[in-house]
């Protein structure tokens, strides 16, 4: 199967209002490629190095979304093109991020990571710090970086009701935060293998890697 028809596969299968993220990490250019001549433009990268490097010699039309465990040294390199910043998990992450944006002159637009797996391996905020971070006076004074959303990654397991479960968890964390800011309107949630329950747990945005280019070494 090509990649080509891999992308008009799977986007066949999604509601309205869904955005794909093709997850490129560790290919090479000329595969995502492939993928940008099928209409795809918004691409997840999980090291900063390897987007900004992939962001240099690609069109400047594409959408980079940085979906990997992010250090504050790092921000810096991409500050000022990635579109969405997914995993901040941190108060002095989100400052970090507010510094940089504003060194460039622009918003830049976070998901807070929220931990639902039962792994300690998996990054994330309690859904109470994460709420307590949306409605801090220092969150409300930074002017250049902008919670849009909330991320999260299931249990590596085989349980789909485990999942099902921590997807409900994450959709009804999101609904408070919506409550509380009627901005807020991204919910990452859902892979290559839990995507089509992660829509119907409410997702409208899903990291898929594997299913568009295959398997990672
Ligand atoms: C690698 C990765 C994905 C994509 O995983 P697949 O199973 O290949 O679809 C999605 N989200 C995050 C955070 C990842 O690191």
């Amino acid at each position: 199967m090509s990649i080509a028809k891999n992308i008009f596969n799977l986007r066949g299968k999604l509601p309205f209002g869904v955005e794909l993220i093709a997850v490129s990490k560790t290919k090479p250019i000329e595969v995502l490629n492939e993928a940008y001549h099928a209409g795809q433009r918004h691409f997840g990268e999980n090291k900063v190095q390897e987007m900004v490097q992939k962001h240099d010699a690609m069109p400047k039309d594409i959408h980079w979304h940085m979906i990997g465990h992010l250090q504050r040294n790092k921000v810096k390199y991409m500050a000022s093109f990635v579109h969405l910043i997914h995993g901040v998990d941190n108060f002095s992450l989100l400052e970090e991020i507010n510094k940089q944006g504003q060194k460039h002159n622009r918003v830049i637009d976070c998901l807070l990571q929220i931990k639902i797996a039962q792994e300690d391996t998996k990054f994330g905020l309690e859904p109470e710090e994460a709420l307590a971070i949306l409605q801090s006076d220092d969150y409300k004074e930074f002017e250049n970086v902008k919670i849009t959303g909330l991320m999260g990654m299931a249990s590596f397991t085989t349980d789909n009701t485990q999942i099902q479960k921590e997807f409900e968890l994450l959709k009804s964390t999101f609904d408070r935060f919506k409550i509380l800011d009627p901005t807020i309107e991204i919910l990452s949630m859902g892979m290559s293998g839990d995507f089509e329950l992660a829509i119907n747990c409410g997702s409208n945005m899903i990291r898929v890697g594997s299913l568009i280019f295959g398997e990672r070494n």
